[in-house]
């Protein structure tokens, strides 16, 4: 094997061992990422149900005015109803006091209906409120349980990073183009062995490692003849290598 390809496996060896190490950071932290998005939507819906909360005590406090203002009315009505003069005079104010009594009583069950509204609503808020508190309780210790782990991923993500870096720089600069262009596609496949059947009773058959389609002998006895340039599969175009 030619050492610019020897030197290319090392290098893909270093490079899957960096995306498997950036695969579970990114899954070590999945969870906490979803459990931040959690307490976002609580703390929205719970700010959400706030407003609704003040704006219900509002109305009720604008209903229970209102009532309390016709009670006020009533009374100096009835006050009046000890001076009236005429007959025609008590009566009238008699028809004063039943109308806004009547009135008096349609909005102390608006205010009864207010009260229940409120109930609802603050009950409502009072989930809200212990369901954001745990998921944030919840967050936390996710963040800590997980701290460790993430830092020492960190540690060897850096460190696959330098090695890779390291390696690179011993390659060709055409071979590690071609190397980049395959493994944007196939990842940790970029690199195939060469699948070598019935070898020695002269009627070898050759294939590729990644698509499994045959390989001419051509492909085999070039790599073995340490030919510096890069072979690929013609089917899937990944870089062809023999195992030792
Ligand atoms: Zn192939």
């Amino acid at each position: 094997m030619s050492q610019t390809l020897e030197k290319l496996c090392e290098l893909h060896k270093h490079r899957v061992i960096l995306h498997r190490l950036k695969e579970k950071a990114r899954t070590t932290t999945v969870a906490i990422t979803a459990k931040k998005k959690l307490v976002v939507r609580l703390k929205a819906e719970l700010d959400r149900l706030a407003g609704t909360r003040k704006s219900g005590q509002a109305a009720l406090d604008r209903k229970e005015l209102e009532a309390r203002s016709l009670q006020e009315k009533i009374n100096k009505f009835r006050q009046q109803l000890n001076e009236a003069k005429t007959n025609k005079e008590y009566q009238a104010l008699q028809n004063e006091i039943k109308f806004t009594g009547i009135e008096k009583a349609r909005i102390e069950d608006q205010v009864l209906a207010e009260m229940d509204k409120i109930e609802k609503q603050a009950g409502d808020l009072d989930r809200a409120k212990a369901a954001a508190a745990q998921a944030e309780q919840e967050l936390a210790s996710l963040e800590a349980e997980k701290a460790a782990e993430v830092e020492a991923l960190q540690g060897d993500i850096r460190k696959a990073e330098r090695d890779c870096a390291d390696l690179a720089r011993e390659i060709p600069s055409e071979a590690m183009q071609q190397y980049d262009r395959v493994a944007s596609r196939h990842e940790e496949d970029a690199l195939c062995p060469v699948l070598v059947e019935g070898e020695g009773n002269g009627d070898a058959a050759y294939s590729c490692g990644g698509c499994y389609m045959r390989l001419t002998e051509n492909v085999y006895v070039k790599l073995r003849g340490n030919h510096d340039e890069l072979l690929t599969c013609p089917t899937c175009t990944r870089i062809l290598f023999l195992e030792p």
